[in-house]
């Protein structure tokens, strides 16, 4: 399976200002004093095996949206604002002809996992089809209203796409192309569902918008994300906020997400659902403390680690 991550971001997109350009800017130009950059010098390499990701990219910068793909057939999971570029990916790519068809599971109906919906390019071509999955018996009424008067200039009843709404059970499988998909309940105002889809032996859990506290949830969690090969997790905060300002928010932290992880044999934590005000350098140092963290609690197999952003891809 190929997962492709087309939004990251937390609560709201977080694009970098001109003073981020600027300090990245500083620190590659300092780095390349340090290496004694010349002109001959191949920059690409320098690029890719001397800067930080934090100088050299972003961790950004969209709100959520996940696909999740065999090579053949895929599934999406929430509309956040990254929809609107696997959209125009999707309508660009002469690999895939019209009609589309597209399978969207929706984690909950809070804004920055719908808001990309209104601007994903095939909703407005006939013969799409549209399928929406989730556990809340709201969606179909949350999609109707964003697109309502005077929030945006097309009602949702006038796309020419078939847009249906299907309601899944938590706690149960459902086969959907192609995929086993279980979701389950999370700890989230309003309430969240992550979902753990298999395919071939291979197991993801895209788990977003969901709070941990201590160890009256984790025996169910530890069984949802068992052996999972790729686990998504939801870090918005470091562990101090996570008990203190921010407690009840309905977010965890990287601390339980490692032991979560390492209590139910996963291969790869992905931290995801970044807070949209911390900066690329604060985020990668967010990382290294947390596998600093995964190794030192580690027994036996190791656990990777990262950080998703906008564009990046793993295969399991
Ligand atoms: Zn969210
Ligand atoms: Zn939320």
């Amino acid at each position: 399976m190929e997962i492709s991550f087309w939004g990251t971001r937390g609560s709201l997109p977080a694009s970098i200002g001109f003073k981020d350009i600027k300090s990245k800017l500083k620190s590659a130009l300092q780095l390349a004093v340090d290496e004694g950059l010349s002109k001959e010098t191949d920059m690409d390499e320098f690029i890719e095996n001397h800067l930080p990701f934090w100088v050299r990219g972003t961790y950004g910068t969209n709100t959520p949206c996940v696909e999740i793909s065999d090579g053949k057939s895929s599934l999406i999971f929430d509309a956040g604002t990254g929809i609107r570029d696997l959209g125009l990916n999707k309508v660009n790519d002469r690999s895939i002809s019209a009609p589309y068809d597209f399978h969207i599971f929706i984690s909950h109906p809070h804004w920055d996992h719908i808001q990309g919906f209104p601007f994903f390019i095939p909703i407005y071509m006939k013969g799409t089809r549209i399928n929406i999955y989730g556990c809340h018996d709201n969606l179909e009424r949350v999609f109707n209203i964003q697109q309502n008067a005077p929030f945006f200039p097309v009602k949702f009843s006038d796309l020419p796409s078939e847009i249906t709404f299907n309601k899944l059970s938590p706690g149960q499988y459902h086969e959907i192309n192609g995929f086993r998909v279980l979701p389950k309940e999370q700890r989230h105002p309003g309430s969240s569902y992550g979902y753990r889809i298999e395919k071939d032996g291979k197991i993801v859990v895209y788990s977003t918008d969901s709070e941990h506290k201590g160890e009256e949830d984790i025996t169910d969690f530890v069984e949802f994300f068992r052996d999972a090969d790729l686990l998504i997790f939801d870090a918005q905060y470091t562990l101090a906020e996570a008990f203190t300002v921010k407690e009840d928010w309905g977010h965890s932290n990287n601390v339980i997400g490692v032991e979560l992880a390492q209590r139910s044999g996963v291969k790869h934590l992905c931290l995801f659902h970044m807070e949209p005000t911390t900066d690329d350098k604060n985020i990668e140092r967010f990382l290294y403390d947390t596998r600093r963290l995964a190794n030192l609690l580690g027994e036996g197999d190791k656990l990777d680690v990262s950080i998703a952003y906008d564009g990046m891809n793993i295969k399991i």
